[in-house]
Protein backbone atom coordinates (compact mmCIF):
# COMPACT_ATOMS: atom_id res chain seq x y z
CA UNK A 1 0.00 0.00 0.00
CA UNK A 2 3.01 2.35 1.10
CA UNK A 3 4.60 1.04 -2.08
CA UNK A 4 1.70 2.15 -4.00
CA UNK A 5 1.26 5.61 -2.67
CA UNK A 6 5.08 6.56 -2.77
CA UNK A 7 4.66 5.58 -6.34
CA UNK A 8 1.66 7.60 -6.66
CA UNK A 9 3.15 10.89 -4.97
CA UNK A 10 6.44 10.93 -7.42
CA UNK A 11 4.19 10.45 -10.44
CA UNK A 12 2.01 13.60 -9.59
CA UNK A 13 5.03 15.28 -8.49
CA UNK A 14 6.75 14.57 -11.73
CA UNK A 15 3.94 16.48 -13.57
CA UNK A 16 5.87 19.90 -14.14
CA UNK A 17 4.10 22.32 -16.66
CA UNK A 18 6.83 24.34 -18.85
CA UNK A 19 4.94 27.77 -19.98
CA UNK A 20 5.97 29.44 -22.82
CA UNK A 21 8.12 31.68 -21.45
CA UNK A 22 10.34 28.59 -20.21
CA UNK A 23 9.66 28.83 -16.33
CA UNK A 24 8.95 25.40 -14.98
CA UNK A 25 6.37 25.46 -12.39
CA UNK A 26 4.99 22.51 -10.33
CA UNK A 27 1.43 21.09 -10.52
CA UNK A 28 -0.39 21.03 -7.07
CA UNK A 29 0.86 17.60 -5.44
CA UNK A 30 -2.50 14.62 -5.64
CA UNK A 31 -3.13 13.72 -1.88
CA UNK A 32 -5.33 11.68 -3.05
CA UNK A 33 -4.97 8.31 -5.05
CA UNK A 34 -5.08 7.37 -8.64
CA UNK A 35 -8.71 7.21 -9.83
CA UNK A 36 -9.92 3.81 -11.01
CA UNK A 37 -12.71 5.21 -13.62
CA UNK A 38 -12.94 8.64 -15.31
CA UNK A 39 -15.24 10.28 -16.79
CA UNK A 40 -14.56 13.35 -19.16
CA UNK A 41 -18.44 15.39 -19.83
CA UNK A 42 -17.27 17.69 -22.61
CA UNK A 43 -19.88 20.56 -23.60
CA UNK A 44 -18.42 21.47 -27.20
CA UNK A 45 -18.27 25.81 -27.98
CA UNK A 46 -19.06 26.16 -24.13
CA UNK A 47 -17.02 28.29 -21.55
CA UNK A 48 -18.02 30.72 -18.69
CA UNK A 49 -20.47 32.85 -20.11
CA UNK A 50 -22.33 29.71 -21.64
CA UNK A 51 -22.22 27.57 -17.93
CA UNK A 52 -23.61 31.23 -16.09
CA UNK A 53 -26.62 31.26 -18.64
CA UNK A 54 -26.98 27.65 -18.26
CA UNK A 55 -26.88 28.23 -14.38
CA UNK A 56 -29.60 31.22 -14.34
CA UNK A 57 -31.86 29.61 -16.87
CA UNK A 58 -32.01 26.28 -14.77
CA UNK A 59 -32.81 28.34 -11.89
CA UNK A 60 -35.53 30.81 -13.04
CA UNK A 61 -37.46 28.28 -15.88
CA UNK A 62 -36.94 24.57 -14.68
CA UNK A 63 -36.19 25.43 -10.99
CA UNK A 64 -33.79 23.14 -10.69
CA UNK A 65 -29.96 23.78 -9.89
CA UNK A 66 -27.62 23.38 -12.78
CA UNK A 67 -25.13 20.71 -11.68
CA UNK A 68 -21.96 22.34 -13.75
CA UNK A 69 -21.92 25.12 -11.71
CA UNK A 70 -23.92 24.67 -8.38
CA UNK A 71 -22.47 20.88 -7.53
CA UNK A 72 -19.24 20.33 -9.91
CA UNK A 73 -17.57 23.67 -9.78
CA UNK A 74 -18.78 24.63 -6.01
CA UNK A 75 -17.61 21.45 -4.47
CA UNK A 76 -15.23 20.53 -6.88
CA UNK A 77 -12.01 22.70 -8.23
CA UNK A 78 -11.92 24.15 -11.27
CA UNK A 79 -9.42 26.05 -13.44
CA UNK A 80 -9.69 28.07 -16.82
CA UNK A 81 -7.34 26.64 -19.98
CA UNK A 82 -5.82 28.28 -23.08
CA UNK A 83 -6.59 26.53 -26.32
CA UNK A 84 -4.79 27.93 -29.18
CA UNK A 85 -3.95 25.88 -31.80
CA UNK A 86 -0.16 25.10 -33.55
CA UNK A 87 -0.96 27.46 -36.44
CA UNK A 88 -3.76 30.39 -35.44
CA UNK A 89 -4.63 31.63 -32.41
CA UNK A 90 -8.28 30.73 -32.73
CA UNK A 91 -8.63 27.02 -32.59
CA UNK A 92 -11.09 24.59 -33.70
CA UNK A 93 -12.87 21.51 -32.45
CA UNK A 94 -10.29 19.37 -33.81
CA UNK A 95 -6.95 21.59 -32.58
CA UNK A 96 -8.60 22.14 -29.10
CA UNK A 97 -9.61 18.22 -28.68
CA UNK A 98 -6.35 16.80 -30.30
CA UNK A 99 -4.14 19.00 -27.39
CA UNK A 100 -6.82 18.11 -24.44
CA UNK A 101 -6.11 14.51 -25.83
CA UNK A 102 -2.46 13.89 -26.49
CA UNK A 103 -0.81 16.97 -25.01
CA UNK A 104 0.28 18.88 -28.07
CA UNK A 105 -0.66 21.55 -30.01
CA UNK A 106 -1.79 20.17 -33.92
CA UNK A 107 -3.17 22.67 -37.00
CA UNK A 108 -6.68 23.46 -37.08
CA UNK A 109 -8.49 20.34 -38.80
CA UNK A 110 -6.08 17.64 -38.20
CA UNK A 111 -7.00 14.48 -35.83
CA UNK A 112 -4.53 14.36 -32.54
CA UNK A 113 -1.31 14.24 -35.73
CA UNK A 114 1.45 16.92 -35.37
CA UNK A 115 2.37 19.44 -37.46
CA UNK A 116 5.58 17.50 -37.73
CA UNK A 117 3.70 14.49 -38.25
CA UNK A 118 3.89 12.41 -35.40
CA UNK A 119 0.86 10.65 -34.00
CA UNK A 120 0.87 10.76 -29.88
CA UNK A 121 -1.24 8.36 -28.26
CA UNK A 122 -4.47 9.84 -27.42
CA UNK A 123 -6.29 9.61 -23.89
CA UNK A 124 -8.64 6.59 -25.24
CA UNK A 125 -5.47 4.53 -26.63
CA UNK A 126 -3.52 5.40 -23.17
CA UNK A 127 -6.54 4.40 -21.27
CA UNK A 128 -6.67 0.94 -23.27
CA UNK A 129 -3.19 0.35 -22.95
CA UNK A 130 -3.53 0.76 -19.20
CA UNK A 131 -6.01 -2.12 -18.87
CA UNK A 132 -9.22 0.29 -19.21
CA UNK A 133 -12.29 0.18 -20.82
CA UNK A 134 -13.06 3.00 -23.24
CA UNK A 135 -16.00 4.69 -24.19
CA UNK A 136 -16.81 7.44 -26.46
CA UNK A 137 -20.55 9.08 -26.83
CA UNK A 138 -21.68 12.32 -28.66
CA UNK A 139 -24.38 13.92 -30.02
CA UNK A 140 -22.68 14.63 -32.89
CA UNK A 141 -21.78 12.19 -35.72
CA UNK A 142 -19.57 9.38 -33.81
CA UNK A 143 -16.70 10.48 -35.93
CA UNK A 144 -16.82 14.43 -35.14
CA UNK A 145 -13.99 16.06 -34.38
CA UNK A 146 -13.98 15.81 -31.10
CA UNK A 147 -14.45 11.92 -30.11
CA UNK A 148 -12.53 11.29 -33.43
CA UNK A 149 -9.41 13.48 -31.44
CA UNK A 150 -9.47 11.66 -28.08
CA UNK A 151 -9.39 8.25 -29.91
CA UNK A 152 -8.00 8.12 -32.95
CA UNK A 153 -5.15 10.63 -35.74
CA UNK A 154 -6.15 11.55 -39.24
CA UNK A 155 -4.61 14.07 -41.14
CA UNK A 156 -7.85 15.55 -41.54
CA UNK A 157 -11.39 15.65 -39.45
CA UNK A 158 -13.14 15.37 -42.68
CA UNK A 159 -11.88 11.76 -42.83
CA UNK A 160 -15.12 9.85 -41.91
CA UNK A 161 -14.40 6.68 -43.36
CA UNK A 162 -11.00 6.61 -42.56
CA UNK A 163 -11.71 7.33 -38.82
CA UNK A 164 -14.60 4.71 -38.51
CA UNK A 165 -11.95 1.82 -39.77
CA UNK A 166 -9.45 3.02 -36.98
CA UNK A 167 -12.34 2.65 -34.36
CA UNK A 168 -12.93 -0.70 -35.52
CA UNK A 169 -9.28 -1.63 -34.54
CA UNK A 170 -9.20 0.29 -31.66
CA UNK A 171 -12.79 -1.73 -30.73
CA UNK A 172 -13.72 1.12 -27.92
CA UNK A 173 -16.10 -0.88 -25.77
CA UNK A 174 -18.89 1.42 -26.20
CA UNK A 175 -19.53 4.03 -29.29
CA UNK A 176 -22.74 6.20 -29.21
CA UNK A 177 -24.01 9.16 -31.26
CA UNK A 178 -25.10 9.97 -34.68
CA UNK A 179 -23.12 8.85 -37.96
CA UNK A 180 -24.87 5.89 -39.50
CA UNK A 181 -24.15 6.96 -42.56
CA UNK A 182 -20.29 6.04 -42.54
CA UNK A 183 -20.55 2.90 -40.90
CA UNK A 184 -22.86 1.70 -44.16
CA UNK A 185 -22.26 1.25 -47.67
CA UNK A 186 -23.35 3.11 -50.35
CA UNK A 187 -26.78 2.15 -51.37
CA UNK A 188 -27.89 0.99 -48.38
CA UNK A 189 -30.15 2.90 -45.96
CA UNK A 190 -28.51 6.25 -46.96
CA UNK A 191 -24.93 4.87 -46.39
CA UNK A 192 -21.76 6.76 -47.65
CA UNK A 193 -18.90 4.36 -47.65
CA UNK A 194 -17.10 4.30 -50.84
CA UNK A 195 -15.53 0.85 -49.92
CA UNK A 196 -18.70 -1.11 -49.80
CA UNK A 197 -18.20 -2.43 -46.26
CA UNK A 198 -21.16 -2.85 -43.77
CA UNK A 199 -18.98 -1.67 -40.53
CA UNK A 200 -21.94 -1.52 -38.11
CA UNK A 201 -22.03 -5.90 -39.04
CA UNK A 202 -18.28 -6.06 -38.46
CA UNK A 203 -18.53 -4.45 -34.75
CA UNK A 204 -21.95 -6.74 -34.34
CA UNK A 205 -19.47 -9.55 -35.87
CA UNK A 206 -17.04 -8.63 -32.86
CA UNK A 207 -19.79 -9.16 -30.10
CA UNK A 208 -21.18 -5.61 -29.86
CA UNK A 209 -24.64 -5.26 -29.10
CA UNK A 210 -26.69 -3.06 -32.09
CA UNK A 211 -28.45 -0.05 -30.53
CA UNK A 212 -30.53 1.89 -33.40
CA UNK A 213 -33.18 3.41 -31.27
CA UNK A 214 -33.55 4.96 -27.87
CA UNK A 215 -35.78 1.58 -26.88
CA UNK A 216 -32.74 -0.60 -27.52
CA UNK A 217 -30.79 0.78 -24.42
CA UNK A 218 -33.77 -0.87 -22.17
CA UNK A 219 -32.44 -3.83 -22.72
CA UNK A 220 -28.72 -4.20 -22.46
CA UNK A 221 -26.95 -7.23 -22.51
CA UNK A 222 -23.50 -7.25 -22.62
CA UNK A 223 -20.16 -5.15 -22.36
CA UNK A 224 -19.55 -3.90 -25.47
CA UNK A 225 -22.04 -1.76 -27.45
CA UNK A 226 -22.27 0.33 -31.01
CA UNK A 227 -25.28 2.88 -30.74
CA UNK A 228 -26.14 4.92 -33.87
CA UNK A 229 -29.37 6.98 -33.30
CA UNK A 230 -28.58 9.03 -37.02
CA UNK A 231 -27.48 8.78 -40.22
CA UNK A 232 -26.03 12.31 -39.55
CA UNK A 233 -26.03 14.50 -36.29
CA UNK A 234 -28.22 13.77 -33.37
CA UNK A 235 -30.59 16.71 -33.14
CA UNK A 236 -30.79 19.67 -30.97
CA UNK A 237 -33.04 18.74 -27.77
CA UNK A 238 -35.09 21.52 -28.50
CA UNK A 239 -36.15 19.65 -32.09
CA UNK A 240 -35.44 15.80 -30.55
CA UNK A 241 -38.12 13.57 -31.02
CA UNK A 242 -37.68 10.76 -28.15
CA UNK A 243 -39.09 8.13 -29.98
CA UNK A 244 -36.00 8.43 -32.65
CA UNK A 245 -33.26 9.71 -30.52
CA UNK A 246 -31.98 8.93 -26.89
CA UNK A 247 -30.99 12.34 -25.12
CA UNK A 248 -27.68 12.69 -23.52
CA UNK A 249 -28.28 11.59 -20.08
CA UNK A 250 -30.04 8.63 -21.28
CA UNK A 251 -27.03 7.41 -23.31
CA UNK A 252 -24.36 8.52 -20.34
CA UNK A 253 -26.94 5.90 -18.41
CA UNK A 254 -26.48 2.99 -20.74
CA UNK A 255 -22.57 3.57 -21.41
CA UNK A 256 -22.04 3.09 -17.22
CA UNK A 257 -23.68 0.44 -16.86
CA UNK A 258 -22.10 -1.53 -20.39
CA UNK A 259 -19.06 -0.24 -19.17
CA UNK A 260 -19.36 -1.65 -15.66
CA UNK A 261 -21.08 -4.57 -17.23
CA UNK A 262 -18.75 -7.70 -15.66
CA UNK A 263 -18.91 -10.70 -18.17
CA UNK A 264 -18.08 -14.24 -16.96
CA UNK A 265 -14.10 -14.56 -17.25
CA UNK A 266 -13.03 -15.64 -20.91
CA UNK A 267 -15.86 -13.77 -22.61
CA UNK A 268 -15.38 -10.40 -24.23
CA UNK A 269 -12.07 -9.24 -25.56
CA UNK A 270 -12.56 -6.55 -23.31
CA UNK A 271 -12.67 -8.85 -19.69
CA UNK A 272 -14.24 -7.20 -17.06
CA UNK A 273 -14.47 -4.00 -15.57
CA UNK A 274 -12.10 -4.54 -13.03
CA UNK A 275 -9.75 -2.13 -13.86
CA UNK A 276 -12.04 0.83 -14.79
CA UNK A 277 -12.90 2.89 -17.60
CA UNK A 278 -12.15 6.27 -19.29
CA UNK A 279 -15.31 7.84 -20.69
CA UNK A 280 -16.00 10.81 -22.90
CA UNK A 281 -19.27 12.46 -23.28
CA UNK A 282 -19.98 15.01 -25.80
CA UNK A 283 -22.94 17.57 -26.42
CA UNK A 284 -21.89 19.33 -29.70
CA UNK A 285 -25.61 20.82 -30.40
CA UNK A 286 -24.02 23.24 -27.51
CA UNK A 287 -21.42 24.33 -30.50
CA UNK A 288 -23.63 23.97 -33.27
CA UNK A 289 -26.07 26.65 -31.47
CA UNK A 290 -23.46 28.84 -30.93
CA UNK A 291 -22.48 28.79 -34.79
CA UNK A 292 -26.15 29.45 -35.13
CA UNK A 293 -26.20 32.28 -32.84
CA UNK A 294 -29.37 30.39 -31.68
CA UNK A 295 -30.21 31.52 -27.99
CA UNK A 296 -33.12 29.00 -27.16
CA UNK A 297 -31.67 25.77 -28.36
CA UNK A 298 -28.39 26.58 -26.51
CA UNK A 299 -30.35 26.69 -23.73
CA UNK A 300 -32.14 23.91 -24.22
CA UNK A 301 -28.92 21.69 -24.78
CA UNK A 302 -27.28 23.17 -21.91
CA UNK A 303 -29.96 21.67 -19.68
CA UNK A 304 -29.46 18.05 -21.56
CA UNK A 305 -25.48 18.35 -21.15
CA UNK A 306 -26.31 19.32 -17.17
CA UNK A 307 -28.93 15.89 -16.98
CA UNK A 308 -25.94 13.96 -18.35
CA UNK A 309 -23.62 15.55 -15.74
CA UNK A 310 -26.00 14.38 -13.01
CA UNK A 311 -26.44 11.41 -14.15
CA UNK A 312 -22.50 11.39 -13.92
CA UNK A 313 -22.44 12.47 -10.75
CA UNK A 314 -24.92 10.13 -9.29
CA UNK A 315 -22.54 7.27 -10.11
CA UNK A 316 -19.63 9.28 -9.00
CA UNK A 317 -21.25 9.53 -5.55
CA UNK A 318 -21.76 5.38 -5.92
CA UNK A 319 -18.55 4.90 -6.72
CA UNK A 320 -16.27 8.25 -5.21
CA UNK A 321 -12.87 6.11 -7.07
CA UNK A 322 -14.20 8.04 -10.02
CA UNK A 323 -12.90 11.33 -11.09
CA UNK A 324 -15.46 13.44 -13.08
CA UNK A 325 -14.62 16.43 -15.17
CA UNK A 326 -16.60 18.99 -16.82
CA UNK A 327 -15.13 21.02 -19.61
CA UNK A 328 -15.20 22.26 -23.44
CA UNK A 329 -13.00 23.04 -26.15
CA UNK A 330 -13.64 26.33 -26.63
CA UNK A 331 -15.96 29.06 -26.85
CA UNK A 332 -18.44 29.56 -30.27
CA UNK A 333 -20.35 32.57 -30.75
CA UNK A 334 -18.96 35.50 -28.56
CA UNK A 335 -22.23 35.05 -26.52
CA UNK A 336 -23.19 38.23 -24.64
CA UNK A 337 -26.38 38.28 -23.25
CA UNK A 338 -26.21 42.11 -22.83
CA UNK A 339 -28.52 46.15 -22.91
CA UNK A 340 -28.91 47.82 -25.95
CA UNK A 341 -30.26 49.80 -28.28
CA UNK A 342 -34.34 48.81 -28.87
CA UNK A 343 -33.91 51.55 -32.16
CA UNK A 344 -31.28 53.28 -33.85
CA UNK A 345 -32.67 56.46 -31.95
CA UNK A 346 -30.45 58.14 -29.24
CA UNK A 347 -30.02 55.57 -26.20
CA UNK A 348 -32.11 56.21 -23.31
CA UNK A 349 -33.61 54.30 -20.31
CA UNK A 350 -36.72 54.58 -22.39
CA UNK A 351 -34.76 53.02 -25.73
CA UNK A 352 -32.97 50.53 -24.04
CA UNK A 353 -33.60 46.27 -24.01
CA UNK A 354 -31.92 44.75 -21.47
CA UNK A 355 -31.79 40.75 -20.63
CA UNK A 356 -33.73 39.92 -17.55
CA UNK A 357 -36.35 37.29 -16.56
CA UNK A 358 -39.14 38.51 -18.98
CA UNK A 359 -36.70 38.16 -21.82
CA UNK A 360 -35.28 34.82 -20.52
CA UNK A 361 -38.98 33.87 -20.31
CA UNK A 362 -39.48 34.85 -23.91
CA UNK A 363 -36.60 32.55 -25.37
CA UNK A 364 -37.86 29.62 -23.02
CA UNK A 365 -41.27 29.92 -25.23
CA UNK A 366 -39.14 28.76 -28.13
CA UNK A 367 -40.14 25.86 -29.87
CA UNK A 368 -37.94 25.22 -32.72
CA UNK A 369 -34.25 25.64 -33.58
CA UNK A 370 -33.01 28.60 -35.86
CA UNK A 371 -31.60 25.60 -38.19
CA UNK A 372 -34.99 23.75 -38.35
CA UNK A 373 -36.88 26.47 -39.29
CA UNK A 374 -34.93 27.43 -41.76
CA UNK A 375 -34.93 23.92 -43.08
CA UNK A 376 -38.31 24.27 -43.63
CA UNK A 377 -37.76 27.51 -45.41
CA UNK A 378 -35.66 25.47 -47.95
CA UNK A 379 -37.94 22.76 -48.37
CA UNK A 380 -40.41 25.11 -48.69
CA UNK A 381 -38.71 27.48 -51.49
CA UNK A 382 -37.55 24.08 -53.36
CA UNK A 383 -40.99 23.52 -54.04
CA UNK A 384 -40.93 26.44 -55.89
CA UNK A 385 -43.52 28.51 -53.60
CA UNK A 386 -43.70 32.54 -54.88
CA UNK A 387 -41.63 35.33 -52.97
CA UNK A 388 -45.50 36.16 -51.39
CA UNK A 389 -45.97 32.63 -50.09
CA UNK A 390 -42.28 32.52 -48.73
CA UNK A 391 -42.81 35.57 -46.45
CA UNK A 392 -46.54 34.47 -45.44
CA UNK A 393 -44.84 30.78 -44.85
CA UNK A 394 -41.78 32.35 -42.83
CA UNK A 395 -44.28 34.74 -40.69
CA UNK A 396 -46.17 31.33 -39.89
CA UNK A 397 -43.27 29.81 -38.77
CA UNK A 398 -41.92 32.38 -36.57
CA UNK A 399 -44.83 32.82 -35.07
CA UNK A 400 -45.51 29.52 -34.38
CA UNK A 401 -42.03 28.52 -33.53
CA UNK A 402 -40.42 32.33 -31.93
CA UNK A 403 -43.64 33.08 -30.57
CA UNK A 404 -43.18 36.78 -29.26
CA UNK A 405 -41.50 38.01 -32.07
CA UNK A 406 -41.86 40.98 -34.36
CA UNK A 407 -40.84 40.28 -38.02
CA UNK A 408 -38.49 43.23 -39.02
CA UNK A 409 -38.32 44.43 -42.30
CA UNK A 410 -35.20 44.98 -42.32
CA UNK A 411 -33.94 41.71 -41.49
CA UNK A 412 -36.16 39.46 -43.15
CA UNK A 413 -35.54 41.43 -46.60
CA UNK A 414 -31.86 39.88 -45.51
CA UNK A 415 -32.99 36.92 -44.90
CA UNK A 416 -34.90 36.27 -48.29
CA UNK A 417 -31.57 37.75 -50.12
CA UNK A 418 -29.71 35.70 -48.23
CA UNK A 419 -27.24 38.18 -47.11
CA UNK A 420 -25.51 38.62 -43.56
CA UNK A 421 -25.75 41.34 -41.04
CA UNK A 422 -22.06 41.28 -40.78
CA UNK A 423 -18.79 39.83 -42.44
CA UNK A 424 -18.38 37.30 -39.78
CA UNK A 425 -21.89 36.21 -39.74
CA UNK A 426 -21.58 32.72 -41.84
CA UNK A 427 -24.66 30.46 -41.55
CA UNK A 428 -27.35 32.23 -43.17
CA UNK A 429 -30.20 32.58 -42.31
CA UNK A 430 -29.72 31.26 -38.93
CA UNK A 431 -27.35 34.13 -37.57
CA UNK A 432 -29.92 36.37 -38.91
CA UNK A 433 -32.84 35.04 -37.13
CA UNK A 434 -30.35 35.13 -34.16
CA UNK A 435 -30.01 38.52 -34.38
CA UNK A 436 -33.60 39.32 -34.87
CA UNK A 437 -33.99 37.86 -31.33
CA UNK A 438 -30.86 39.76 -29.95
CA UNK A 439 -32.75 42.93 -30.89
CA UNK A 440 -36.00 42.21 -28.94
CA UNK A 441 -34.56 40.49 -25.93
CA UNK A 442 -30.91 41.46 -25.56
CA UNK A 443 -29.27 38.10 -26.17
CA UNK A 444 -26.38 38.88 -29.09
CA UNK A 445 -23.58 37.24 -29.89
CA UNK A 446 -20.27 38.49 -31.69
CA UNK A 447 -19.48 36.46 -33.94
CA UNK A 448 -20.78 33.09 -35.64
CA UNK A 449 -17.12 31.23 -35.05
CA UNK A 450 -15.00 30.33 -32.32
CA UNK A 451 -13.24 32.86 -29.89
CA UNK A 452 -9.75 33.14 -28.25
CA UNK A 453 -11.57 32.98 -24.64
CA UNK A 454 -10.27 30.44 -22.05
CA UNK A 455 -12.36 27.21 -20.96
CA UNK A 456 -13.40 26.39 -18.14
CA UNK A 457 -12.40 23.00 -16.50
CA UNK A 458 -14.16 22.01 -13.28
CA UNK A 459 -13.97 18.33 -11.72
CA UNK A 460 -14.41 16.09 -8.94
CA UNK A 461 -12.95 13.18 -7.38
CA UNK A 462 -9.39 11.03 -6.82
CA UNK A 463 -6.65 13.78 -8.97
CA UNK A 464 -9.74 16.84 -9.01
CA UNK A 465 -6.78 19.16 -7.42
CA UNK A 466 -4.90 18.67 -10.40
CA UNK A 467 -7.07 20.77 -12.61
CA UNK A 468 -7.12 24.02 -10.34
CA UNK A 469 -5.14 27.12 -11.81
CA UNK A 470 -4.95 28.72 -15.12
CA UNK A 471 -3.25 26.03 -17.49
CA UNK A 472 -2.86 25.78 -21.06
CA UNK A 473 -5.21 22.83 -22.63
CA UNK A 474 -1.82 20.50 -23.51
CA UNK A 475 -1.98 20.15 -19.77
CA UNK A 476 -5.14 18.48 -19.61
CA UNK A 477 -3.91 15.59 -21.68
CA UNK A 478 -0.89 15.62 -19.41
CA UNK A 479 -2.82 15.49 -15.69
CA UNK A 480 -4.62 12.76 -17.00
CA UNK A 481 -2.14 10.60 -18.91
CA UNK A 482 -0.53 10.74 -15.03
CA UNK A 483 -3.47 10.45 -13.14
CA UNK A 484 -4.22 7.04 -15.67
CA UNK A 485 -1.05 5.47 -14.94
CA UNK A 486 0.73 6.23 -17.93
CA UNK A 487 3.70 8.56 -17.16
ZN1 LIG B 1 -15.56 22.58 -30.69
Amino acid sequence: MIQILKKILVSVWALTVVCQFGVAVSAQPATSQQPKNIIVLFSDGVTGSQWEFGRKTSQLIRQKPFVVTDVVMQRGHFGLMTNYPANSYITDSAAAASAMSTGFKVNNGAISITPDGQRPATLAQVAKAQGKRIGLITTATVYDASPAAFSVHSQSRRESENIVNQYLELQPDLLMGGGAEYFLPKGLSGGKRQDGKNIIELFASKGYQIARQPEDLNTLRGDRLLGLFANEDLDFEIDRDPKEQPNLAQMTEAALKVLTHTSPAGTGASGTSGNGFFLFVENENTDTAGHQNDVAALMRDLWAFDDAVQVALDFQKRNPDTLLIVTGDHETGGFSPTYARKTKAPASSSNEIRVGDQQIKVIANFKTSLDELANKLKVKAKQGADQATMRSYFAELVKEGLPGLVIEPELENLIFENQATDLNSSYLPGNTLGRLIARQTGFYWASSGHTNQPVVVAAIGPGSQLFQGFSDNTDFAKKLQTLLGAK
